[in-house]
């Protein structure tokens, strides 16, 4: 049983104000040599005030230790594996982060004429022209901030299209397997959305897509692999039954580390789809952004992308702002720009031979990890799959143990909790993504605490029920803490 408290969780961290004492300041500094100004006179009297109430007066090492033991209480993929199904909690290499920050991309400016931006906007030639042929599609806008504002982006386009061929269409279909965010994209897009069950399998029904595409369906919304880490095997002839109807098909493309170098949408009848930068293509995320959406399209789709789009004029890229069938702008300026530099640095790092290993690592990891836990833990949908796997809780349920509590429990033996409780098309999921840069050594320590925990469920399911045991806190009321955050300390 772990119940040892880690020391960096110490539950003794007091808050700065708490350690504040008066007169303590974290710097000096000499004695002023020029003129004194006035603050008042030089920024105006209400802009200058003599004291905040209650802020913290402390030493600058117990500012600096303050936070750094508060950043060791979050997990973090620097500390471990971090098995989040479906969010691609990789490693990232640090030297893009290197190069991100070059001074020349760190402190360009997008109000910078053309004529001072051509690296910048090589850069992201470069980049639409990568992403296009890793997609097998005709072109790329990278403006979207992240995968929902590009699914609303695609979607647009879509209908942009229709209603240029004389009718947008109401309802976009979505398969019970497919990422929360696709129906609310589509519905604020305008669309009605219409479920679409999945077959035993989990995969895509072409019985029940034929039956229900007409002439009202604008497109299918599929993601693929689809959440259940399965390849839609059908999707060749699900793009037939589409356009066939005059609808089109758009891929989720978040999971792109199961398909790249392997497998090109674009190849298999997809009209649009998007890719995340932020899962993908090395940049870290988790933490609420920045992140890049882009968006590649068939060429049918190309007229509609956001302006402006980049151009080439003579031997200078210039910005293209008078494309009539545009749908305008979707973000301000060009895009997360810092991660699109990310991306390009390690597609080219990587080459085409180096992102098709990424691919077969991510699968391998996850079927290592399926092989191994299925003795363990119910796998609903046997399908084989790629760069995730969907286990249920059916088993542990039977001693009154959910997902959430082997969850929580995970975190005692040292890892980030999976996906709990998603796709929901599956019944207390647990949902592992291992991601490619795991290597065996962590994977066995991660399938060990899985299988230590299945065997406590048998023997001391309470020691379960109420874990975590060696954290700061134990359970939390997570409903109210996301409703009403308390976000602000007040002197009593
Ligand atoms: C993460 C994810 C999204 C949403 O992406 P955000 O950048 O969080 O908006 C959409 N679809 C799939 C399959 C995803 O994994």
């Amino acid at each position: 049983m772990i119940t040892k408290v880690r020391p960096h969780l110490s539950p003794n961290e007091r808050l700065l104000f708490e350690r504040s004492s008066p007169g303590k300041t974290a710097y000096q500094l000499p004695e002023l040599d020029v003129p004194a100004v006035d603050p008042r006179g030089a920024l105006g009297a209400e802009n200058v005030r003599a004291s905040i109430e209650g802020f913290p007066e402390v030493s600058e090492v117990e500012a600096l230790r303050h936070f750094t033991r508060l950043s060791t209480w979050n997990y973090a993929i620097d500390y471990g594996m971090y098995p989040l199904g479906s969010c691609t909690m990789k490693y990232n290499p640090r030297v893009n982060e290197l190069v991100a920050r070059l001074d020349g991309l760190a402190w360009a400016h997008p109000y910078q004429p053309e004529a001072l931006a051509q690296g910048a906007m090589e850069i992201m030639a470069r980049l639409e022209a990568a992403l296009a042929e890793i997609t097998g599609m005709d072109a790329v806008t990278l403006q979207p901030a992240a995968g929902a504002h590009a699914e609303l982006t695609g979607i647009l386009l879509i209908r942009a299209l229709l209603e240029k061929r004389g009718n947008p269409r109401r309802r976009i279909l979505i398969p019970d397997s497919a990422h929360g965010t696709n129906p609310a994209s589509a519905v604020i897009a305008g669309y009605a959305v219409e479920h679409v069950p999945s077959n035993p399998g989990g995969t895509l029904d072409l019985e029940v897509l034929h039956r229900i595409v007409d002439q009202d369906v604008a497109a299918l919304m599929v993601t693929n692999p689809n959440t259940l880490g399965v390849f839609e095997h059908d999707i060749i002839q699900a793009a037939e039954i589409l356009h066939a109807k005059g609808a089109l098909l758009y891929m989720d493309g978040a999971n792109m580390n199961a398909l790249m170098g392997i497998a090109r949408p674009g190849d298999f009848g997809v009209d649009a789809l998007h890719l995340n930068l932020h899962k993908t293509f090395s940049t870290p995320h988790g933490g609420g952004g920045p992140g890049a959406g882009p968006v590649a399209v068939k060429k049918a789709l190309e007229p509609f992308l956001p302006t402006p789009r980049l151009k080439r004029s003579g031997k200078k890229w210039a910005w293209d702002d008078k494309r009539k069938l545009s749908i305008g702008r979707v973000r301000a300026f060009y895009g997360n720009f810092g991660v699109l530099v990310r991306a390009l640095a390690y597609i080219l790092a990587h080459g085409g031979p180096g992102l098709r290993n990424v691919t077969l690592d991510a699968v391998l990891n996850a079927n290592y990890i399926r092989h191994q836990l299925e003795p363990h833990f119910d796998l609903p949908y046997p399908a084989p799959n790629m760069h995730e796997v969907v286990f249920s809780d059916s088993r542990q349920a039977k001693r009154g143990i959910h997902t959430g509590d082997i969850a929580k429990r995970l975190i005692d033996y040292g890892f980030h909790p999976y996906t709990v409780s998603f796709p929901l098309i599956v019944h207390g999921a647990l949902m592992i993504e291992p991601t490619e840069t795991e290597g065996k050594h962590e994977l066995d320590q991660f399938i060990d605490a899985l299988i230590s925990i299945a065997k406590e469920v048998e023997t001391d399911p309470e020691l379960v029920r109420t874990a975590p045991h060696g954290t700061r806190t134990t359970r939390v009321d997570e409903v109210t803490a996301a409703r009403k955050p308390v976000l602000r300390w007040k002197p009593e």
